[in-house]
């Protein structure tokens, strides 16, 4: 049987598409590597780019950040980036790289810290946390409590506009 060498394994296999892909561009039409080669680089190459990628999405959303603009959407940058990175983890993970470069600027590693707040899904859990409690409070008020409360919102809201209008009065 013909037999043939893998320029990734240096292995000497039958030249079989049991072992090597067909190549049209190869004068003897296979692959200069093995199948195992070839699904090893393959992979390797797509978590590189991945890589590549995530170092690129965590700089942009980081150089935001550290410009003072607000992250767009932060719920559609949590999603695509939960999804890219595969969690929460995925996440963290590739933030962490970016924090740990010791080539990343002292600012870069700030816009990584205030996106991590920013991002984290426990922040967003917390935010929505405090707002069902906020609603199950006014929920449980009984109807006196209720207007009570609302009546007190009103007092703020007057007392504010009041000093708002005392503000610009004083200005002018
Ligand atoms: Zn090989």
């Amino acid at each position: 049987m013909e037999r043939k060498f893998c320029v990734g394994c240096e292995r000497t296999l039958p030249a079989t598409s049991d072992y090597f892909h067909r190549h049209a561009g190869r004068r003897d039409g296979w692959h200069d590597e093995c199948r195992e080669c070839r699904r090893r680089s393959h992979k390797a190459m797509i978590k590189k780019q991945q890589q590549s990628d995530e170092r690129t999405t965590i700089r942009r959303v980081a150089k935001l950040i550290r410009e003072g603009h607000e992250v767009p959407e932060p719920e559609v940058i949590i999603r695509v980036a939960y999804k890219h990175f595969g969690g929460s983890q995925g996440v963290a993970r590739a933030m962490h790289e970016v924090y740990d470069d010791p080539k990343s600027p002292l600012m870069a590693k700030m816009g990584v810290l205030t996106a991590f707040t920013r991002l984290l899904p426990a922040v967003d859990e917390a935010r929505r946390r405090e707002r069902e409690a906020d609603e199950r409070r006014v929920n449980a008020m009984s109807r006196e409590e209720l207007d009570e409360h609302l009546a007190r919102l009103e007092q703020m809201f007057v007392e504010a506009m009041v000093a708002e209008a005392n503000t610009h009065e004083g200005g002018s």
